[in-house]
């Protein structure tokens, strides 16, 4: 089963040479404020300031000499470019980042100074994949899939294994921020093993609300445009690989709007004197 087995890989996965264990803070005045006990872990510190390259390393590392030779390229709206330009650099290897042409110039500077080749292409990360599968096809390029890859999902898992080694005591919920849903399947991968009543719940924007659509409709659906407020999370279909993970077994999903995704940005600054990216609040907004 799909589960189990990206359960085995998660186990096998190895970031070490690009990610750090990064905190599981309890968040005090939250906690207080709301009366229970809020923790963030803080993905913020990667020195790619995301979680991306702990997929992105984990996938990259076990692909063979010839493919490593090869050259690889990836599309994203900018933080998975961040985690593949990091891991190329760690293990050698040349990479080519699509982004489109509205990612945030400071993410763009990020792929460039960590030695990857970037590609501004499109309007949208729909237009910057196309544009990647084809440079992918014509150059001979491996293609590092964002989220619809079991190795991908698999490096998003550690940090939930992570969370269940800091955290001792029972977990009710976990609120994990969604885009293509492959940290979501990595921690779904995880808890739903190791920690089975966590409740494990999803947080969308309510303008950029791929998986919760899928849900409803029992289908993964292509919506027409997303907002892109929170970019790293800006995908119009849920993925393919992604979604029959995440069906089973979420046990609930929740949109969240700009207001209360910006309140986040601000409570996660009273906490912790760090002003987070608007996906970076998504999870503490739910
Ligand atoms: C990529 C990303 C997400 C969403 O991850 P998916 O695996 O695409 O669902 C959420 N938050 C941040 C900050 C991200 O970079």
């Amino acid at each position: 089963m799909t589960l189990e087995r990206i359960h085995e890989k998660v186990l096998k996965a190895d970031v070490s040479g690009v990610s750090m264990v990064t905190p599981l803070q309890h968040a005090l005045r939250l906690s207080k404020k709301i009366n229970n006990h809020v923790f963030m872990k803080r993905e913020d510190m990667q020195s790619v300031f995301s979680f991306k390259c702990r997929g992105a390393y984990n996938k990259i590392r076990q692909l063979s000499n010839h493919e490593k030779s090869s050259g690889i390229i990836a599309a994203s709206a900018g933080n998975h470019a961040q985690g593949v330009a990091l891991s190329a650099q760690q293990l050698n290897i040349d990479a080519t980042i699509v982004m489109p042409q509205t990612t945030p110039p400071i993410k763009v500077n990020s792929v460039r100074e960590l030695g990857g080749n970037v590609v501004l292409h499109g309007d949208s990360y729909d237009d910057a994949y196309q544009f990647a599968r084809q440079l992918s096809c014509d150059n001979g390029l491996i293609f590092i899939h964002p989220y619809d890859d079991e190795d991908v999902i698999a490096g998003q898992g550690t940090l939930a294994l992570e969370i269940l080694q800091q955290l001792t005591e029972p977990i009710d919920a976990i609120y994990v921020a969604v885009g293509g849903g492959g940290l979501l399947a990595g921690v779904i991968s995880v808890f739903k093993v190791l920690s089975p009543k966590t409740k494990v719940i999803a947080v969308e924007p309510e303008n950029s609300n791929c998986l919760s659509v899928a849900l409803k409709m029992n289908e993964r659906v292509q919506l027409d445009s997303v907002g892109i407020f929170a970019d790293g999370v800006a995908v119009k279909q849920i993925g393919e690989l992604t979604f029959p993970i995440i069906q089973p077994y979420v046990d609930e999903s929740i949109c969240v709007s700009i207001d209360e995704i910006c309140s986040a940005i601000k409570d996660i600054y009273e906490e912790t004197r760090s002003i987070v990216e608007p996906a970076g609040a998504l999870s503490l907004a739910g």
